[in-house]
């Protein structure tokens, strides 16, 4: 007889291996479960859900010591072979233990057990005398009358009598249930329950476009023409805002839709660029999977579902979307894929971005990156000839790049970080009934306080960091660990009253404008005013109206929106990013400020970008405002080819942290001594232990050691060796340590 098979099972736990267990039921081992199902487990003292990741024969340990399952949770694999697969690599690859991989695979709910059920929802559909009626039948009814006709047009719409419409849908139009009920009782209209799986079995074939595609120009069409169902290459799509990426994507994913494939596309944020989703909704009457953030628990099992079931022919979501299960996947799309956004900081830190290369290369399919300011990593592929450059060099539709340059403010007064000479063009720009952005990227009203009698600067207990000062409502607030407290009126130090706020941030700039402008809205942008949902769509919505106005807010200016109506971008403050601690900081300055500069103008109203800056002769400035970013990316790249930096070098950061720095510092050291040790440390560079850039943040001292190799197998070798090491010293089980791989982050 064959022994009863044993079933490896990967749990959410921080070990880095995956636990053996027997089948659900000794005596009737049934049919063999298959990787990918979920099964519930016990796990010391608690029940937990895994996921089977092998079948084997034997087990290392003996059947006596060995647990049997408790429930086998999928008859099939929840997790196909290719996303089980794709989890693998990435455990392997991040040196993160595959459990936790699989956990952020999953939604909420699928990772705790609940049933993979799409859920029945409520619809609506005329019936046959609904159809006919004419709604000039109702005139005793006038609400009545417009509902029904409203419901006849949207089915006509679709093509389709009998297509039963969402109840969500028509309420987010609108519609209330008593007036879908009242039509109900004339016999007029019928209540279904369906799962989105029986809509789509009822479904007809219909025409995939809802409006047409625009005529390509040339390099359009030569980059489309690139991109080919069922092979695997990836393509930099390269071009400045309005240069028409988007309007390639839609048209790609068209190919691929031909093909009877699905489109997995990922955005940076999508509460910020709800205009591109309703481009792909306008675009195309498929069905769709949205994955955000903004989602509930159900909902996004819900999209998680109808893609893995081959329901929804486009998806679209954030950074955790690139683990979506896809049967038919045709194509990968990560846009402005330089976004940091793609990167996740904590926990497991992986690049959505980069894994989307690994699954398209697994799926033998196409990736397609698009940016108008590629990271340099990718600019760098491109460059190269690993992966394609597909530059589109105009702005589609005739629109003009925008004129930039820069305001020398050295020995000028600034109220409140305007200078005359800039506040002078805002002048004349709203005076031509124009729209004008300012940006500054630091919210609150002053990024310190400060005592004018003695000095004393308002510093947060639990950090390196000084404490921002905020109006509305107003507090003293550090923007690392949270940390707040009330704003102080006289000095811990001295006693003295004289404590003023130190610097600007955007609720003072907004002040200073209203006082400047009182005729004109200052319309701020920054976490603060837009934590309300949908608060960023009617903030854009109202600019959209075109009245003249000041736009002014941080970094979430710089993405997904287009402000046709701005003529003016006024830059207040560049410095920081060329002089910072970071080494990607002069390549993340450049790309924000022209994702910035990029928001404005349109074809009859071209946009001119202001930028104040003490260091108007610095030549990268110079050169990025002059020679574009082409230029600048090169003179970056060689910087870094110098240095010894990625792109050049595979890089690996070890981080730990304690309350006790001595510890965190020392479970690093020791690290450094076991990689010397090894017989080809030569290959390998170690920089530190050194304290973060921030060396105390939330009463956590922090340490990193940076590791380096132009060797990526080797830098890997050293790390795979080196874990299990750390696993068992006494010294780094007393502090928080973690690997990142490809840091983007270094603070
Ligand atoms: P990007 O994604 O590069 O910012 P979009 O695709 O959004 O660019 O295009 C910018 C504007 O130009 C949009 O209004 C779009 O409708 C228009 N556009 C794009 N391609 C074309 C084209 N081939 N012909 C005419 N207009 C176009
Ligand atoms: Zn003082
Ligand atoms: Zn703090």
């Amino acid at each position: 007889m064959a022994e009863p098979p044993i079933y490896a099972v990967a749990l959410p736990v921080p070990l880095r291996k995956t636990f053996d267990y027997l089948a659900w039921d000794p005596l009737f081992p049934g049919p063999i479960a298959l990787p990918g199902c979920r099964v519930q487990v016990s796990f010391g003292n608690q029940q937990l859900t895994g996921v089977i990741t092998s079948v084997k024969q034997s087990s290392e340990l003996p059947a006596s010591q060995l647990k049997a399952i408790l429930q086998l949770l999928d008859q099939q694999p929840l997790v196909p072979t290719e996303v089980l697969q794709l989890c693998q690599w990435t455990a392997h690859y991040y040196h993160h233990p595959l459990g936790d991989v699989l956990a952020t695979a999953l939604p909420v709910q699928l990772r705790q057990g609940a049933a993979a059920r799409l859920v029945e929802e409520s619809a609506w559909r005329l019936t046959d005398a609904g159809r006919h009626c004419s709604p000039a039948e109702l005139a005793r009814a006038p609400r009545q009358q417009e509902l029904l006709a409203q419901l006849q047009a949207l089915q006509t719409e679709a093509h389709h009598d009998a297509l039963p419409l969402w109840h969500k849908d028509l309420l987010a139009s609108g519609i209330k249930r008593p007036q879908l009920q009242a039509l109900a009782d004339k016999g007029l209209l019928q209540e279904l329950q369906l799962s989105p799986a029986q809509l789509a079995a009822d479904l007809p074939p219909l025409p995939p476009l809802r409006e047409p595609h625009l005529p390509l120009n040339s390099e359009q069409q030569l980059a489309l023409r690139q991109v080919e169902p069922g092979r695997f290459q990836c393509h930099l799509l390269y071009g400045t805002t309005g240069s028409g990426k988007t309007e390639v994507y839609l048209q790609a994913i068209d190919k691929v839709l031909a093909a009877g494939q699905q489109a997995l596309v990922l955005i940076p944020e999508i509460g910020l660029t709800p205009q591109t989703l309703r481009r792909f909704q306008q675009r195309f009457q498929r069905p769709m999977a949205i994955l955000h953030s903004g989602l509930n628990d159900s909902e996004r099992q819900q999209a998680w579902l109808l893609a893995a079931q081959g329901l929804a022919d486009i998806i679209i979501g954030t950074r955790s979307a690139i683990f979506t299960p896809l049967p038919r996947g045709g194509i990968i799309i990560v846009d402005e894929e330089h976004d940091g956004s793609f990167k996740q900081q904590d926990g497991l830190r992986y690049s959505a971005r980069d894994l989307a290369a690994v699954r398209c290369q697994q799926l033998g399919i196409p990736l397609l990156l698009g940016s108008a300011t590629p990271s340099l990593e990718s600019y760098h592929n491109a460059r190269s000839g690993r992966y394609q450059m597909l530059p589109l060099t105009q702005r589609a539709g005739g629109a003009q790049p925008p004129a930039m340059e820069t305001i020398d403010i050295r020995g000028l007064p600034l109220q409140d970080g305007f200078s005359e000479p800039l506040l002078e063009h805002m002048r004349s720009h709203l005076q031509q009934g124009n729209q004008v952005l300012a940006f500054l990227n630091r919210r609150g009203y002053a990024p310190t306080l400060m005592c004018h009698d003695c000095g004393w600067m308002a510093q947060c207990p639990a950090c390196d960091a000084r404490l921002t000062v905020h109006q509305h409502p107003s507090h003293l607030h550090c923007h690392h660990c949270d940390y707040q407290r009330p704003l102080l009126q006289q000095c811990p130090n001295c006693r003295s009253y004289q404590l003023q706020p130190l610097g600007q941030g955007t609720e003072r700039a907004e002040q200073r404008l209203q006082a400047l402008f009182p005729d004109i809205p200052v319309v701020r942008v920054d976490r603060d005013t837009t934590r309300r949902k949908n608060a960023m769509e009617e903030i854009v919505s109202r600019v959209h109206q075109g009245e003249p106005c000041i736009l002014l807010g941080t970094q979430m200016l710089a993405k997904g929106h287009h402000f046709p109506d701005v003529t003016l971008v006024a830059i207040l403050d560049v410095d920081g990013g060329l002089f910072s601690t970071d080494f990607r900081g002069p390549e993340r300055m450049g790309q924000l400020l022209l994702q910035v500069a990029g928001r404005a103008g349109r074809a009859d109203k071209p946009g001119s970008v202001l930028i104040q800056t003490h260091l108007a002769d610095h030549p990268l400035l110079q050169t990025l405002l002059h020679q574009g970013y082409s230029t600048y990316a090169d003179i970056l790249l060689q910087e870094r080819q110098t240095a010894s930096l990625p792109p050049f070098r595979y890089m690996a950061l070890l981080r730990a942290e304690s309350s006790r720095p001595e510890n965190a510092h020392g479970a690093l050291l020791q690290a450094r001594q076991w990689l010397e040790q090894r017989p080809d440390s030569r290959e390998l560079q170690c920089l530190g232990p050194l304290p973060a850039p921030m060396e105390k943040r939330n009463d956590r001292y922090r340490y990193q050691l940076q590791l380096q190799s132009p060797n990526r197998a080797h830098l890997h070798l050293a790390l795979q060796q080196l874990i299990p090491q750390m696993d068992q010293s006494a010294l780094a089980k007393r502090v928080r340590w973690s690997v990142d791989v490809d840091p983007q982050d270094m603070t």
